[in-house]
């Protein structure tokens, strides 16, 4: 169950969003968030087994948009490489989004549960394998189960809900190529945009919540160390001249 845990915030996140998409308060029975449960844990299963790395992510990609088809939003796909735009308009008011992350990291996983992905693939680096070790697929799953509980709440809230699926966004490209690509113009802007990440920080259950800016934001260093050379197992033989 600690994956509905991650299900539940999402959903109360939009539903109280300052007056946003609002005609009337939270109101989702949880009996109907068990109810499609079983089939966001499969969704999360599959997406966690089946990993691709940056803007390879086009199984992941082409899972997401046949549910959320099926769910009747106006789907794009393509935006900036493999990222989608899900469009669900319901009556006048705001424009929420909210935005999951598509891609995987190049880390073989190693923490024996029996989804664990196996996965290798080509990068850049040789061939590599590839891991959701950074929980993209819970927020892919998440954002899934918040589509189609959006949908079948829709006499709950009014406005348009504009789901989005961002490619590469470990390598710190992927935002950037689908605004590019007119994420902002060739579909409505947003009144706000609702980012969320797991973070091993807080305790199971626990949502924290943060105005403005968060994380998001990245760059990269490349450090030359000169001295002896030594590993990490074998740090105190490094020696770095003064
Ligand atoms: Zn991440």
């Amino acid at each position: 169950m600690k994956y509905l845990r991650s299900l539940l915030p999402v959903v109360a996140v939009l539903f109280a969003a300052p007056s946003a998409a609002i005609g009337a308060p939270a109101g989702i029975d949880p009996s109907q968030i068990n109810a499609i449960y079983p089939g966001v844990e499969k969704l999360y299963i599959d997406l966690h087994q089946n990993p691709e790395l940056a803007f390879q992510e086009k199984r992941t990609a082409a899972t997401l948009v046949a549910r959320l088809k099926a769910l009747g939003y106006q789907v794009t796909s393509g935006v900036g490489g493999t990222g989608i735009v899900a469009i669900l308009k319901n009556g006048p008011g705001p424009v929420v989004m909210l935005r999951t992350e598509l891609d995987a990291l190049p880390i073989e996983e190693k923490t024996n549960l029996p989804f664990a992905s196996k996965a290798k693939t080509k990068s850049d680096a040789g061939d590599t394998f590839v891991s959701h070790i950074c929980g993209h697929d819970l927020h892919m799953a998440a954002w899934a189960g918040t589509a189609e509980l959006m949908v079948k709440n829709r006499k709950l809230w009014h406005g348009t809900l504009m789901l989005v699926a961002q490619p590469a966004e470990e390598i710190i490209s992927g935002a950037s190529a689908m605004i590019r690509d007119g994420l902002f113009t060739r579909f409505p802007k947003p009144t706000y945009a609702l980012g969320m990440h797991v973070d091993h920080a807080l305790a199971a259950g626990v949502v924290s919540f943060h105005p403005r800016f968060f994380r998001a934001a990245s760059t990269s260093l490349d450090v030359t160390v000169y001295g002896k050379v030594a590993t990490a197992r074998t740090r105190t033989a490094l020696s770095i001249p003064s």
